[in-house]
């Protein structure tokens, strides 16, 4: 029987869908590991490397058994967490606590985890954030180790109540804890932390459940066993419904499943108009490890690849080699479909302490972008040397960002010009086909699109910037949110301009800021005659639906 309350719980959806299922939480083998003193530094020592050996040979298995659920490339996270725990850094600091402090291996392992942890918690950006949990993904699995060797623990695994359909509940789980979830058991994830980014959400994506992440310490453990309903498509967790609201959900689930499988119909097929136009239906990214969920969607190629996020990343320059592999990875996996690569958009709300920036008190419009490309040309360069070497590996366009006038965009030509003739020399292989263009979100780039149209192959139209500078509204001012519209007629204008006037010079205009996902400007752009759309992964088969019933 089902009781009358109905507590909401509110968090991030990190995968749509509705679930119905009791909650369980999770419980691990060991979570604390208290600080013993010992005097044998050097057995220690020996301890910890026997488990580390034992939890790479673990991985090793894992990445085997997942290949078949997760796919190649998500399984492959377990070889990088085999990569980690021979990471000499992370040894180290393991062994010479062990050694300094004379302590137990599993306090130090628990300590230099949190360390860790707490690092990249700090990092600038979501997708090094969410490195967190693979660091507490594999020290969790050597002190688990570490527990069965002295024969605290017999194996190291997780569990939790067995119910028929399961909501499962944790504070975090790690990549290894979600590939053993039986998808026929577990409906639903819920945790009170978490990112949409980590590779949790991106296992439970490809595993189709139902996934709400950092709900806060709202979840509850008096909630064990209760009766919920996971909203995926709202962020919503919906505890002890009363009758009405499960009814109500159990007709929203049929809806959304019929609208899922209406969806499935548009898979695999190109992008139309009803009069059947051609659109370039593709996608935005940050990272190789994106891949799989692009795949996932069907998108028709990449229009937009944040390529900042490789600098971010790392504690250094990225030298052109690091770049090329990279690139050359990215353009192989997607297979010769289209992949427009933006150099480095660093500066405003994205730095790295290596590029030794000088604060701006108003960054937005500082040194960023095409400008600090083209006042630091050898870092320029070496992006594009590696991004026009990677280029015979797939089908590569590139783009600059925040252009504001022609005499930019002649430097990158001249450029480009330079570096194709510096390959040839050292007989390096290019695709001398490589499509160069802009990305217009200044509202200057907007006004002069005539101009520019000349110098390059296509435009893409950034509206994120290219709104917040046409209305002057911060876009990281919460404050200013209310300004950031972008229906505004000003934006619009500058938006149908740039499209005729890229038309006019028969090149090709697309769109990769947040307003091309936007369903509701769907009919609006289509109008306007866009050739290309670089949206959110999870709007590719909804807006190729919408498209075809468009134009
Ligand atoms: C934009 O400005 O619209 C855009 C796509 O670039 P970013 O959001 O990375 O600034
Ligand atoms: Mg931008």
């Amino acid at each position: 029987m089902v009781q009358q309350h109905n507590f909401t719980l509110i968090g991030t959806s990190a995968n749509r869908g509705i679930a119905f299922g009791y909650i369980s939480f999770l419980k691990r083998a060991a979570s604390s590991f208290e600080k013993i003193s010992i005097k044998d530094p050097q057995l220690e020592c020996n301890r910890f490397e026997k488990a580390r050996l034992h939890a790479i040979s673990q991985l090793n298995s894992l990445y085997e058994a997942s290949i078949e659920k997760l796919g190649e490339q998500n399984a492959a996270l377990f070889q990088i967490h085999q990569m980690m725990l021979d990471d000499p850094d992370y040894v180290n600091s393991i062994l010479e606590i062990i050694k300094k402090e004379k302590v137990n291996a599993e306090y130090a392992v628990r300590r230099i985890s949190h360390r860790f942890e707490k690092q990249f918690l700090q990092m600038g950006n979501d997708y090094m954030r969410a490195r967190a949990s693979d660091v507490v993904d594999i020290s969790r699995r050597i002190n688990e180790i570490l527990m069965m060797h002295s024969g605290k623990i017999k194996k190291s695994s997780i569990s939790f109540e067995k119910h028929d359909a399961i909501i499962l509940a944790t504070d975090d789980l790690v990549p290894s804890e979600t590939v053993q979830l039986d998808q026929h058991q577990v409906t639903g994830i819920i945790t009170s932390k978490g990112s949409t980014r980590s590779h949790t959400a991106i296992f439970a994506r490809t595993m189709g459940l139902p996934t709400i992440v950092n709900i806060g310490d709202k979840l509850k453990k008096k909630y064990e066993g209760k009766f919920a309903i996971i909203d995926g498509n709202v962020g919503a967790v919906y505890i002890d419904p009363d009758e009405k609201t499960i009814l109500r959900y159990r007709e929203i689930k049929k809806t959304d499943d019929a609208q899922h499988s209406h969806l499935e119909a548009y898979r695999g097929i190109p992008t139309k108009t009803r009069s059947q136009r051609k659109i370039n239906l593709y996608v935005n990214a940050d990272s190789l490890a994106d891949i799989d969920l692009i795949k996932a969607s069907d998108a028709e190629g990449i229009g937009l690849f944040r390529s900042e996020y490789l600098y971010l990343e790392h504690c250094e320059l990225p030298t052109e080699e690091e770049q090329f592999e990279i690139y050359k990875n990215l353009l192989s996996k997607m297979e010769n479909k289209k992949v427009i690569i933006r150099t480095l958009d660093i500066g405003a709300d994205k730095t790295a302490e290596y590029f030794m920036l000088k604060p701006e008190a108003n960054p937005a419009m500082g040194i960023r972008g095409i400008r600090l490309c083209l006042n630091n040309k050898a870092i320029f360069k070496s992006q594009l040397r590696a991004l026009y070497r990677a280029s015979v590996y797939g089908n590569l366009s590139i783009m600059v960002p925040m252009v504001t006038s022609v005499d930019e965009v002649i430097e990158c030509n001249n450029i480009i010009s330079a570096i194709k003739a510096e390959l040839q020399s050292q007989s390096l292989p290019f695709d001398d086909k490589v499509e160069f263009g802009i990305m217009i979100e200044t509202p200057a780039a907007a006004l002069i699109s005539d101009e520019l149209a000349s110098h390059v192959d296509f435009f893409s139209i950034g509206t994120n910037d290219l709104t917040q500078f046409t209305l002057a509204a911060d876009r990281q001012n919460m404050d200013v949110e209310r300004y950031l519209n972008p229906y505004h007629h000003a934006v619009v204008r500058l938006i149908e301009m740039t499209i005729r006037n890229g038309h006019a010079k028969g090149i090709w205009v697309g769109i990769c800021g947040e307003l091309a996902s936007d369903e509701k400007f769907m009919a609006k752009l289509i109008q306007l005659e866009i050739d290309e759309l670089s949206v959110v992964p999870s709007s590719v088969l909804t807006l190729r639906a919408k498209i075809a019933t468009l134009g």
